[in-house]
């Protein structure tokens, strides 16, 4: 739609014959494929860029991909931006919840999107879901309590940069630590959940009647009277008991699970570094748990790029977690389309499609790939092209023989290599 209406709005400017020349002799050509010609360069009358009708420059500089795309973008795929910063926070004592999943972000099928603050004390009450939780720590302190399906407790206290993964359906709990509590992003391996309906130990005690309360705990009826009628989900706590204490009062004769349900991606092998960057994996190979979730977190140094890749194997859901990025996306048809990322933006790039992520900022661009998948697997453009038969690649592109031979081999994730 969006190509379109671009391509609309050049055939009514360009009503001069000599503006359609000079345009239709610009076209088709290196970095300008395109035909009718897309993009500004290829405007003649510059009155046809002005945005003259309605418009809230604030929202809309802050997606200049939007406001005049690459010359090469081409067609209107599903939307894959999105942001954390524009969806409703619900707010209670202790701490408040946001989130950005597939009814209001329809591409993102496999994976639903929460971003929640818990004050220091503050509790996201005992729960539990259909679906399995990834989480990252973005800020402060966290304590996280799991139970798994052999009757094992495991409490762990995470930081910035740490995850959790709790499999679907085993119950947990989150409380925000001193001095200032915590803040994470949660990804739910499946892009229709709601973390506004989970399943809630209060909501279930509720509505029990009290004689199964008392059959099913053992104690009198009259104990629970004061249970709350409605769900906590986030409610103000005291801050907890040093996490020794906590962990020998939750033990049970069934031991501690196999594997912890916390992993330090910060701290991760730095995948390939070079002057470009790095990617810090995190999956079931050396996360053993998280056996639905894989993820990778790419760190894009100034005017360095994240190389043209896929992934043959799952989505990749991402979230912007510092710096300013760009991102393109390409798809059979031709279809290639652009868009901006900062902080707290989410971003998504269907199973099998081209992208590249450019660092547009002068910090570090940070951000975490999430894919529903056991493992990260991507394929790389130039590492492909490098190793197929050269003369093939010569003829494919009309390069010469020694550009071939000068594209980098490996997997390259960050270039400058
Ligand atoms: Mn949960
Ligand atoms: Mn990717």
């Amino acid at each position: 739609m969006k190509g379109v209406s671009r391509r609309g709005i050049l055939a009514a400017g360009a009503a001069g014959g000599a503006a359609i020349s000079a345009t239709v002799a610009r076209a088709a050509g290196f970095g300008n494929p395109d035909q009718p010609p897309e993009g500004a360069v290829n405007v003649t009358n510059p009155r046809a860029l002005a945005v003259p009708g309605p418009h809230d420059s604030g929202l809309a500089d802050m997606m200049p991909a939007f406001q005049s795309p690459p010359a090469t973008d081409v067609g209107s795929m599903p939307q894959f931006w999105a942001s954390f910063n524009l969806a409703p926070r619900r707010i209670q004592d202790g701490g408040w919840g946001r989130q950005v999943t597939q009814a209001d972000f329809a591409i993102s099928t496999e994976i639903a999107g929460v971003d929640m603050r818990l004050s220091a004390g503050g509790i996201r009450e005992l729960h539990w879901h259909q679906q399995a939780e990834w989480a990252i720590m973005t800020y402060g302190h966290c304590r996280i309590t799991v139970l798994d399906a052999q009757g094992r407790p495991f409490v762990a206290d995470v930081k910035e940069g740490d995850l959790w993964y709790f499999p679907a359906g085993l119950p947990h709990s989150l409380q925000g630590l001193a001095p200032d509590g915590a803040q994470f992003v949660l990804a739910f391996d499946n892009g229709a959940s709601s973390e506004f309906n989970t399943l809630l130990a209060t909501d279930w005690m509720a509505h029990t009647p009290p004689e199964v309360l008392a059959k099913n705990f053992g104690v009198p009826a009259d104990a629970f009277r004061n249970i709350p009628v409605h769900s906590r989900w986030i409610f103000q706590g005291e801050v907890p008991p040093p996490l020794d204490v906590v962990k020998a009062r939750m033990a049970s004769k069934a031991g501690v699970p196999a594997y912890p349900f916390t992993f330090s991606l910060y701290d991760a092998p730095k995948m390939g570094e070079t002057a470009g960057g790095y990617v810090q994996i995190a999956d079931s190979t050396n996360f053993p748990v998280s056996r639905t979730v894989a993820a990778g977190l790419a760190t894009v140094r100034p005017g360095a790029m994240r190389t043209m890749h896929w992934h043959p194997n799952a989505d990749e859901w991402q979230y912007y977690l510092k710096g300013e990025g760009r991102m393109t996306v390409f798809n059979a048809g031709p279809e290639a389309n652009t868009a901006n990322f900062r902080p707290g933006d989410v971003g998504y790039v269907k199973k099998g499609l081209g992208h590249y992520v450019e660092n547009t900022g002068k910090e570090d661009l940070v951000f975490v790939a999430v894919f529903r998948s056991d493992r990260y697997e991507e394929v790389s453009f130039a590492d492909w092209l490098a190793h197929s038969p050269p003369e093939m690649v010569a003829a494919t592109f009309n390069l010469s023989a020694e550009t071939v031979a000068a594209f980098p081999r490996g997997r390259g994730d960050m270039m400058p290599g």
